[in-house]
């Protein structure tokens, strides 16, 4: 009933070369079952991606935009330059943005209203540090961030996100939640959902985020409340990021 969602996130790597390589790559694929498949490089490759994209499964995602609409923002981005280029998904609060660029669940909300007024897909990422993990907090920091911009938004808006759990202590490091730890707060995020609509419950896809490699995709989405997965280091591999598309 939820379409899986498999999104690469390139982070900073990536060159035209590559993007030329996954397109002819996925010019071939085909999958067994229904499935949304995002690359996200970074800005300066979304032209190249979207002529070598075309007539394949693969879709087009962003790592940030600015909020504002234009101006005086020197180096930023914002949501409608990524609609003009084809950009159909957009990360927002990635943890890297929020440790490294002070992004915060104000920022996140900004970020996420400025992608639906554009009609890009916002992915609202979120997950506890190894500190608020080891201190119980887990819960309350996912659904606070979850809440956060949840909270702010209409029904119509609601329905058109994505949300991504990432434990940050998962992220780049080779470590990985178990599917029961990821399910478990996966699992409490779409209770939280339940609490603002049933529908918007049964609907909205979460992705899990922090590891997820070819050897550890089929269980961790095989759990009830993981529609897909946000990859990281193996999104860069052909071979790899198409191994985790087979598993969804
Ligand atoms: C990410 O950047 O969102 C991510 C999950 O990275 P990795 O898969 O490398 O942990």
């Amino acid at each position: 009933m939820r379409t899986p969602l498999i999104a690469g996130n390139w982070k900073m790597n990536g060159s035209v070369e590559r993007i030329r390589a996954f397109g002819e790559a996925f010019a071939k694929a085909e999958f067994a079952a229904a499935l949304d498949i995002a690359v996200i490089p970074p800005f300066p490759y979304l032209e190249a991606a979207r002529h070598a994209f075309s007539g394949t499964p693969l879709t087009l995602g962003a790592q940030t935009l600015n909020p504002q609409p234009a101006g005086a923002h020197t180096g930023e981005v914002n949501a409608a330059m990524l609609a003009e280029f084809g950009v159909t998904y957009v990360l927002v609060g990635h943890s890297e943005r929020r440790q490294c660029y002070g992004e915060t669940n104000e920022d996140a909300y900004q970020r996420v209203r400025a992608a639906l007024d554009a009609g890009l897909v916002p992915v609202l990422c979120v997950g506890e540090t190894l500190a608020e993990r080891n201190a119980g907090a887990t819960r309350d920091v996912v659904l606070g961030q979850v809440a956060a911009v949840m909270q702010r938004l209409n029904a119509d808006q609601r329905e058109r996100l994505v949300i991504a759990y990432e434990p940050v202590w998962a992220i780049g490091t080779g470590l990985t939640a178990t599917p029961e730890e990821a399910q478990a707060t996966m699992g409490e995020i779409r209770a939280y959902l339940v609490t603002l609509d049933n529908a918007l419950a049964e609907t909205l896809r979460l992705l899990y985020g922090g590891s997820m490699k070819a050897s550890n995709a089929a269980e961790l989405l095989a759990q009830p409340d993981i529609d897909g997965g946000l990859v990281g280091g193996a999104s860069l591999q052909i071979d790899d990021f198409f191994a985790i598309c087979q598993s969804a």
